[in-house]
Formats: C-alpha cells, sequence, structure tokens
C-alpha cells in the first residue's frame, strides 16, 4: 500500500534443549522490509537479525548503542557454537553491524518516525515508539523496578493507541517480592551452602542478569554479610561484564559515581576470578566458592562441566536466576527431576537446587501499570508469555479496563496472525 511501511520488531531465535526456533519469514516478506528494530540484546529478541541480511534485506536496524555492543559478541559466540548450522555467517554479522542505526533513549530518528525510551531490564533495553497515523508502542522485554546497574522502565509519559507488551511474568500468581528480600533471601540460602563446606552454582544469563548477580553477591561480600570466598566468572558473563563497564555512562548514577569518584569499582572486585583449566578442575578441588556462569537454563555452556564435576556432592547447591523456559533442561530439573539429559549423555545430580527470585521481568501487577499509564490506549496485543499467562494478563486488562470505565481490546496473537490497525 502506498506510503505504508514494513516495520519488524526483534526478530531472534528461540533456544530450546534439542533444537531452536527460528521466526517463520518468507524471503519476499524479507526483502520488502523498510526498517527493523531491537529493543534488547537478548537472544531471543536478536539472535535472527542477520539472517535478514543473508536473505536480501539491505535496511537498517535501529538500537541502542549498548544493545550494538552486546549483540556483536552475543552473535559471535552463537556461530562459533553453532559452526556450521547456523542460518548465517560472519559476512552477514558484518552487514548488520554495518548498518546500525544508533538511537539515544528520548531521541528521533531522522525521519521523527521511531523514538526509544528505557526499559529496565537490561542494560540498553529499550520501549520502541513508533509514530504512525496510529501510534504503536512495543514494550521489549520491560522492569518498571529498578534494578542494582539499571534505572527502571520509563512509562509513565507513555501514549497511544496500541500496545504491544511482553507477559513473561503476566500470570495472576505472578508476583516478585521486593528487591532488598529477594537479594537477602538469596544470599542466606548461600551462605547456609558455604557455612556447610559447600559450592554454590549459579548459572545466569550471560547479559543482564549475570552482571546483576554479581553487584549482589560483590555488595554483600563487601559489607560483611557474605562470607568471602571466590566468586569464579566463567563463560560469556565475563566478556558482557566488560560491555558493561564501557557501557556505564547508560547504569544507574550510583554505579558511575562509583567508578568516577572512587578507588572501589565495582567491576573490578577482588573476589572475582577466572577458572584456569578447560575442564575447571582447579575450580571444582580448590576449596568452596560461588560460580556464576553462564548458560542460564543450563542449554549447554560451563555450567554443565561444574555439574559433571561438582553435581554428586549433596553440600553443593545449584541456584537458578532466571525464568526457565518450557522444554529446557533447567525447567526440568525445576519440576523435580535429578537427571540431566544431554545431547549425547547423561548428567546425574544429588546437590540441592533452588530458585531464586530475581527477576529483570515485572511481575502481574506491574505488568497492569504500564497497560493503565499509557494515555489514549485502545488495544493491547499480549506476546512473549506462555499457555494460562497470557489467558490470565488478558483477564488483568479487561478487569481493570472495566474499573477505569475505559475501552481497551486485549489480544493474544497466533503465530502467523495479521491485524488492521
Ligand atoms: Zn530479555
Ligand atoms: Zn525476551
Amino acid at each position: 500500500m502506498e506510503g505504508r511501511q514494513n516495520i519488524l520488531l526483534d526478530c531472534g531465535v528461540k533456544l530450546k534443549s534439542k533444537k531452536e526456533e527460528f521466526p517463520l519469514l518468507e524471503n519476499s516478506q524479507i526483502k520488502t522490509l523498510d526498517k527493523v528494530i531491537l529493543s534488547h540484546a537478548h537472544m531471543d529478541h536478536s539472535g535472527y537479525l542477520p539472517a535478514l541480511y543473508a536473505s536480501g534485506y539491505r535496511g537498517k536496524v535501529a538500537l541502542t548503542k549498548p544493545t550494538r555492543d552486546l549483540i556483536q559478541i552475543l552473535l559471535a559466540d552463537y556461530l562459533k557454537i553453532n559452526a556450521g548450522f547456523a542460518p548465517y555467517d560472519d559476512r552477514d554479522i558484518n552487514h548488520l553491524l554495518k548498518n546500525t542505526d544508533l538511537l539515544e533513549f528520548n531521541e528521533f530518528d531522522s525521519k521523527k518516525q521511531i523514538r526509544f525510551q528505557p526499559a529496565g531490564h537490561i542494560l540498553g533495553a529499550a520501549i520502541t515508539e513508533i509514530f504512525e497515523e496510529k501510534k504503536v508502542i512495543y514494550t521489549g522485554d520491560i522492569n518498571i523496578r529498578d534494578s542494582r546497574l539499571v534505572d527502571g522502565a520509563k512509562f509513565s509519559d507513555l501514549e497511544g493507541e496500541t500496545l504491544i507488551i511482553e507477559s513473561t511474568y503476566g500470570g495472576k500468581h505472578d508476583s516478585h517480592p521486593a528487591a532488598k528480600d529477594s537479594a537477602n533471601t538469596f544470599i542466606e540460602s548461600i551462605q547456609a551452602t558455604l557455612q556447610k563446606n559447600g559450592s554454590v552454582i549459579i548459572p545466569t544469563f550471560a547479559t543482564g542478569r549475570g552482571q546483576e548477580v554479581l553487584f549482589i553477591l560483590e555488595n554483600y561480600m563487601r559489607s560483611g554479610k557474605l562470607e568471602k570466598v571466590p566468586i569464579y566468572i566463567d563463560g560469556m558473563v565475563k566478556k558482557m561484564l566488560k560491555v558493561y563497564r564501557h557501557n556505564a555512562i547508560y547504569l544507574k548514577d550510583e554505579i558511575k559515581r562509583r567508578i568516577l569518584t572512587s578507588d572501589d569499582d565495582p567491576f573490578k572486585s577482588p573476589h572475582y576470578q577466572l577458572p584456569k583449566s578447560k575442564d575447571r578442575r582447579d575450580v571444582s578441588e580448590g576449596g568452596k566458592c560461588i560460580i556464576v556462569t553462564t548458560s542460564g537454563m543450563l542449554n549447554g555452556g560451563p555450567v554443565l562441566s561444574y555439574l559433571d564435576n561438582m553435581g554428586m556432592n549433596k553440600k553443593n547447591k545449584l541456584i537458578f536466576t532466571g525464568y526457565q523456559a518450557e522444554g529446557t533442561p533447567g525447567r526440568s530439573l525445576l519440576d523435580g527431576s535429578r537427571i540431566l539429559n544431554l545431547d549425547n549423555r547423561k548428567i546425574e545430580l544429588d546437590l540441592e537446587i533452588e530458585q531464586a527470585r530475581l527477576s529483570g521481568h515485572s511481575d502481574h501487577r506491574e505488568l497492569l501499570q504500564v497497560v493503565r499509564a499509557v494515555k489514549g490506549l485502545q488495544k493491547v496485543f499480549i506476546v512473549h508469555g506462555e499457555g494460562e499467562k497470557l489467558i490470565d494478563f488478558k483477564k488483568g486488562i479487561e478487569q481493570q479496563a472495566q474499573k477505569d470505565k475505559k475501552q481497551i481490546e486485549v489480544i493474544i496473537p497466533k503465530v502467523g496472525e495479521t491485524f488492521e490497525l
């Protein structure tokens, strides 16, 4: 249609235990795209972007500078792990990186068509406002609370007819404890294991959660509430910590101040250590410690070596720090299994297993708060959620709208469905 623009919001890969899922995009659709927008660096949002260039897309990708820095490393790593199987190669990644359109928060692009607002969640994460005839707002992954490293989402001034919102914790029973309480419980649990001479393995996402966890540990050790033991940083967490440090200007004022005005740079804690041997025996045989490593849902990464070495010791503990998606090895452990079924082998486990209640996503009530704040809202599309949570959140929005005497249509789109705005 004349004047009509084809804009793609995020383009990721879904990482499951055995097979990845890619977006259902036809080559013909990819070629007619005018613009692509990336909300943040996580692979479930960014992982398929280079494939667009492999399929003939020649336009730009709008993103924030930290997001660009983060995906540069994440995509190269993905290619390395999936050598020969990835739907693109390093030329496509280069193509993408050469075609990025860097946007600062609260600044329009050259066509005055899009604007980003901070989404909390992780470094560089953005809410996208698209200024068309009817305005569309896309939350990406959103966290309205301040975390240890980034400020919460800025959503109170949003205005628009259509909202596309995530629903990871949209279920009616999804309610996060206060940040302080969840950090305290997390630390107490670690402390209990250290007291018994056990070690703690913390699988985590390389980007966002990993850094938050390190800062919690560092803080509590410094204040004396957590025993001072080595904190081993492994996998992509380490590389990403560097990107966080380079982009410190996008972090909370308090962190900036510590880096700029004092000698105690929180990124350079004396407790941080790196493993030395490939099989990580130096860590598992070196006395009690805390290990922060990828991958967060046990899909792969060094965490499996640690579980191999330390998983049968009852004194040790495994603490999940993030959402365990359906179909992942992490989820099966949380659901009670004590055997990790990997592609070519099994790992039996006898250590304690727990889930810490730390989150980079808003909960049910907070998501409703975001919906309520959007002025002039008529339509809500709920995405990025599983099963019942989508339905719970839809009901929540409808009840809230009724209370507020507002007419809001709530839609849970199916894959491949089209809507006229
Ligand atoms: Zn995310
Ligand atoms: Zn996500």
